[in-house]
């Protein structure tokens, strides 16, 4: 599995950070259970209490820019050809840090990961749902700069059962006011109507969607606009977006047509990777090695990488 070329399109830095770089940072060593969820998890506000820890280590320029290298360093180990980082710029803010310092050291790590790993990579910029609109506005706007250059895209993250979708019209509007590509975190907690809301909004791609599986003319609405969709297998059966023994949507969503992809969600906090991504769903779903490939090829589709990445990752799929 590990030879397999590989792309993740959905990983947060904060969720991803190796225990060596944490514990580097810290100057203590940090053990599993500070920085990995329970599988057995009760929810995601539990699984949230997971990165207040590697938050602590984003708080320098020199930091985020290490970390993100540290973050592209597991990606090449795992394979992965590409990958999109995510994570919230405002949780960074400090007296030292500005947002554009901060969007140019996760951007400075991006190619220093390049240069060190061949790994190409982009940075995706989280709005928080717990954050006031006014926050929100100013990270979006500062990395407007950015869009393009390193910056790939922006998202909206955080606790979605307390904070659904339609509270969050303005920052849909300046998404498309701006042109910024988005991705929106939806359906991890059983609302379907905000995955339509995303997806009405203009989202090019839905973070999980678990439940759009309960709404049948909202999957021929997103197939026909070809959203993707970014599946994190091991991180929904923690949160309990899947119960033990629900049917997983990854066979359905790939059968219907829909462009699903599988990713990691966070490595550390869920003790993951791609390759025990692709293992998981081998076992537990019997899905075939020519539904890897396609996985891998609907990554390339959905992704936001330029044209020139993205025809390098097909070279890959090729092979
Ligand atoms: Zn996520």
């Amino acid at each position: 599995m590990n030879s397999l070329p590989k792309i993740d399109l959905h990983c947060h830095l904060d969720g991803s950070l190796s225990s060596e770089f944490i514990s580097e940072c810290l100057g203590r060593n940090v053990n599993n259970d500070e920085l990995t969820a329970p599988y057995n998890c009760q929810s995601l506000a539990e699984y949230l209490t997971k990165f207040d820890l590697p938050v602590s280590c984003l708080q320098t320029s020199e930091n985020i820019t290490a970390a993100v290298t540290d973050l592209i360093k597991q990606a090449k180990e795992d394979n992965v050809s590409y990958i999109e980082i995510r994570f919230a710029p405002t949780l960074s803010l400090n007296e030292e840090l500005n947002y554009r310092k901060i969007y140019e050291a996760a951007i400075k790590g991006c190619k220093e990961g390049q240069k060190l790993y061949g790994v190409y990579s982009n940075i995706i910029a989280c709005a928080m749902r717990n954050h006031s609109e006014e926050q929100n506005l100013n990270m979006l706007k500062s990395g407007l700069d950015y869009i393009g250059n390193g910056l790939c895209a922006m998202d909206l993250a955080g606790n979605e059962a307390g904070y659904p979708n339609n509270l969050f019209t303005y920052l849909f509007n300046a998404m498309n006011k701006y042109n910024i590509p988005y991705t929106i975190h939806s359906g991890e907690c059983g609302s379907a109507d905000n995955i339509r809301i995303a997806v009405e909004a203009g989202a090019k791609r839905i973070g999980h969607g678990i439940a759009l599986s309960k709404d049948s003319s909202l999957m021929k609405k997103c197939k026909n606009k070809r959203i993707g969709f970014e599946l994190c297998p091991t991180s929904n059966y923690q949160t309990k977006a899947v119960k033990e023994g629900e049917a997983y949507p990854l066979n359905e969503f790939l059968e219907y047509g829909l462009l699903a992809t599988l990713n990691t969600d966070n490595r550390t906090v869920s003790g993951t990777t791609m390759t025990k991504e692709y293992e998981f769903i081998i076992d537990k779903f019997n899905i075939a090695k020519e539904t890897l490939m396609q996985l891998y090829a609907n990554s390339i589709e959905i992704s936001f990488a330029n044209d020139d990445i993205k025809n390098e990752l097909y070279k890959l799929y090729e092979k």
